[in-house]
């Protein structure tokens, strides 16, 4: 049976089982880890704040002076072993962390109707982004993904939460665990892996793409496959716990919260239950800060909060029922809400079936190359050649649709286009690398791969973003 170890990583996992052997075993080896690292019992236990939490992380590492000292001997390896591309900028010698949060569906305007003590400390203490504009569509897996590559969904092909890839023949599902670790349907390269492949250990505290298994057989080194019930407090201990680590302590960690997304959808965004999300998440982020603090590692660290899109109320009365100018028979249509894919059952009809579609009001129809240029959405296999987006607050829905899932034209939404600023985002950065009190205009959330490339000073892999909108929120060098 599996031995688990406190410093037991994915390569040390694969060597110990398969003679180093990355292909197949090691999605098996992956799944092992990761349930080894889900029942690590110091990880629940793990104090994420108060005084002893430096004590412990010494006296795991034997080191006299807190966590201080594991912070040099572990940033001593790390820079032995990789080069630094970023050798002559003096921040390079900072050995920092970069912590990425995201919130999900958390509304750009949200801070200023809820208490936020935490994030307005970030905000103040470092930069804060008028708007962080997502990705079209304005949906989780899409933006998580874009998020983590710096590439648009038409090119890293995560072009949905659940879509139809016909260079596979095969769906995706974001709800399957199969999909989620199958390298063929994610493009581009995550961040997490960006790091590791330059000798930056990483962690995954949940992400879009973090249960993929690679065929290069580079993964991060700390990972928790997707389960909603382990509670935010546990998911920042966990965080915590892998920073406490004497070896291979991750220096880039993601870290996600499934709300306010929840509240949103099922209250709309101006209701209390969203309020009380806010706060919810904020309190999280609160005893992320502390445990960090009472390890003296928080001006080490670069935590990046980010949201993957807003939310806008929608209503019964401005549900749009395709079926009404429609024969559904013709078409195959994977999405409804504020946008709908529409791939037509045969080629010959998509004239007809746009047509029938321009009787629709409140929605803009077209075709996959006739959508506007910022929605960046116009090719990939995966994008559907036709699409419906509906005016903001409107629901493209149908008859069955709507009698399936009751609350569906109720409460909020996102998905619609990614001009609308109801859909837009957050995003708040502090640590070493910004420059306190940085205010930026609003900037898409395809740079922000550059950004966390830059903050690990590793090389970004080829993508759709730039560091160029993030510069002046930099420490000048
Ligand atoms: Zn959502």
């Amino acid at each position: 049976m599996i031995t688990c170890t406190s410093a037991w990583t994915l390569a040390e996992c694969s060597k110990r089982r398969y003679g180093g052997s990355m292909k197949p075993p090691a999605a098996l080896c992956l799944l092992l880890l990761m349930a080894c690292r889900s029942a690590a019992p110091a990880a629940d236990s793990a104090p994420a704040g108060g005084s002893d939490a430096g004590t412990d992380g010494a006296d795991a590492t034997d080191a006299t002076d807190g966590a201080d000292a594991t912070d040099g001997s572990d940033s001593g390896q790390d820079s032995g072993q990789r080069p630094n591309p970023y050798a002559d900028d003096p921040y390079a010698l900072v050995d920092s962390t970069l912590i990425l949060v995201s919130l999900d569906g958390f509304r750009h305007d949200y801070m200023e109707r809820a208490e936020t003590p935490n994030l307005d400390r970030i905000a103040n203490e470092g930069l804060r982004v008028e708007r962080l504009v997502a990705a079209f569509p304005t949906k989780t897996f899409p933006n998580h993904y874009t998020l983590a590559t710096g590439l648009w969904p038409e090119h890293h092909g995560i072009v949905d939460n659940s879509f139809y890839a016909p260079d596979l023949g095969t769906t995706f599902s974001m709800s399957d665990a199969g999909d989620n670790r199958d390298p063929r349907f994610f493009g581009g390269e995550p961040i997490w892996i960006t790091a590791e492949r330059q000798g930056v250990p990483a962690g995954t505290m949940f992400w879009v793409g973090s249960e993929v298994v690679w065929p290069s057989g580079i993964q991060q080194t700390w990972a928790v496959p997707y389960d909603g019930s382990i509670s935010y407090d546990a998911r920042v201990d966990r965080v915590l716990y892998w920073l406490d680590q004497p070896t291979d302590a991750p220096r880039m960690l993601t870290l996600y919260f499934d709300e306010p997304d929840h509240a949103g959808h099922s209250y709309g965004p101006d209701d209390a239950h969203v309020t009380a999300a806010i706060e919810e998440v904020d309190a999280a982020v609160g005893r992320l800060i502390a445990g960090l603090e009472a390890r003296g590692r928080l001006d080490q660290t670069d935590l990046v909060v980010v949201s993957d899109h807003g939310m806008t109320a929608i209503a019964t009365e401005r549900a749009l029922y395709v079926d009404e100018v429609l024969d559904l028979d013709l078409v195959w249509i994977q999405s409804w809400g504020a946008w709908s894919n529409i791939w037509p059952r045969d080629e010959a009809h998509t004239d007809a079936i746009l047509r029938g579609l321009r009787y629709l009001p409140h929605a803009t129809c077209a075709r996959r190359e006739d959508l506007p240029e910022h929605l960046h959405f116009s090719s990939g296999e995966r994008v559907a050649p036709l699409h419906c987006i509906a005016d903001l607050g409107y629901t493209l829905t149908s008859s069955d649709w709507s009698d399936s899932i009751p609350d569906a034209l109720t409460g909020g939404t996102h998905g619609y286009d990614s001009a609308e600023t109801d859909m837009h985002g957050i995003l708040l950065a502090r640590g070493p690398h910004i420059q306190a009190g940085s205010r930026l205009a609003p900037v898409e959330n395809v740079n922000v791969y550059s950004l966390l490339a830059r903050l690990i000073e590793v090389e970004p892999a080829a993508n759709d973003g730039s560091l160029a909108p993030w510069t002046e929120a930099l420490r000048p060098r």
